[in-house]
């Protein structure tokens, strides 16, 4: 089985870490934008051979794109030509509905299934990568309406293999569920580490302090993209928990039914 890997950071080099720990069968090829990335992924062990040429994956059973989501629109338009029209192509990113749409100019959009595992560290590059990171988490494809996904039966079994636990929804019903459990959280961590930076000393942060910061660590320019290719949803997402946090600010300043406010929390995080 030969899996190509179009880009080699966090993610697409946790997957060929993954993959090549799997099975000596599963031939990875990478594809990175910098020479230095691709040398670095094949000393890393997370690929067989990796190139800054996209037809080396010419190839390849499957085709993974593991590229910022800024980069995936240009990477389907010169794989389409590139592979021949059997090959299946998926990515990771995680926003999915301008995924589909890019992925409509293909000349057989069903060879493309767009999907996301949920699984990650709050910093990117391969420096992090970690075969371990898709252990025990969901890794969410969207079909479009009516899309054969048997094809895709190969990969379905591969991502389970390494740890992680496919499930289908539609594009739209992820992107919305997304904004609220992931893209919220670093908005709200981001948030929070501004505005404990303006008004008080971090150094006296403790666990709690750190747990709540650890996102807004991650990388802007992901996060950038992410809260531009999902706008609509994150900005409802923002809405919605302003909505909570004004009840908050009310209940305690007033003193009113507080411990029940906390217990509706713990009940709400279990
Ligand atoms: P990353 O660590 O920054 O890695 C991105 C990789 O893509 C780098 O190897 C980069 O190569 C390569 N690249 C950039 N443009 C390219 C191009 N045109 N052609 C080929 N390779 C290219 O990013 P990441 O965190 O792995 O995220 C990758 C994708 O996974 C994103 O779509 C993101 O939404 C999704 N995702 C991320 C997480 C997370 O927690 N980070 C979780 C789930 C899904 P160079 O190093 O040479 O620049």
């Amino acid at each position: 089985m030969r899996v190509g890997i179009v880009g080699l950071g966090l993610i697409g080099g946790s997957l060929g870490l993954a993959l090549r720990r799997l099975r000596h069968s599963i031939d990875v090829t990478g594809v990175a934008r910098r020479a230095e990335s691709a040398a670095a992924a094949m000393q890393r062990g997370a690929v067989n051979r990796a190139s800054t040429d996209l037809s080396d994956v010419s190839d390849c059973d499957i085709v993974v794109i593991a590229t910022p989501i800024d980069q995936i629109a240009g990477v389907i338009e010169r794989l389409g030509p590139i592979v021949p029209a059997g090959t299946l192509i998926t990515d990771v990113a995680s926003v999915k509905r301008p995924v589909i749409g890019w992925a409509k100019r293909l000349s057989n959009p069903s060879r493309f299934l767009g999907g996301h595992p949920v699984a990650g560290k709050a910093q990117s590059g391969l420096e992090e990568s970690d075969a371990a990171i898709f252990d025990r988490e969901p890794w969410i494809f969207t079909p479009t309406q009516g899309q054969d996904v048997r094809p895709f039966d190969i990969w379905f079994e591969m991502v389970r293999a390494i740890g992680a636990t496919p499930s289908f929804m539609p594009a739209d019903a992820h992107d919305q569920q997304m904004a609220l459990l992931s893209h919220l959280a670093f908005a709200l961590s981001s948030a929070f580490a501004e505005t404990v930076h303006r008004n008080a000393d971090s150094t006296l942060g403790g666990p709690g302090y750190r747990g709540m910061v650890r996102l807004a660590g991650g990388d802007p320019a992901m996060y950038e993209a992410i809260a531009r290719e999902n706008r609509d949803a994150l900005v409802d997402a923002i809405d919605r928990f302003d909505a909570v946090l004004h009840r908050y600010r009310q209940r305690i300043a007033t003193g009113t039914r507080v411990k029940e406010l906390f217990s509706e929390g713990v009940h709400a995080a279990r």
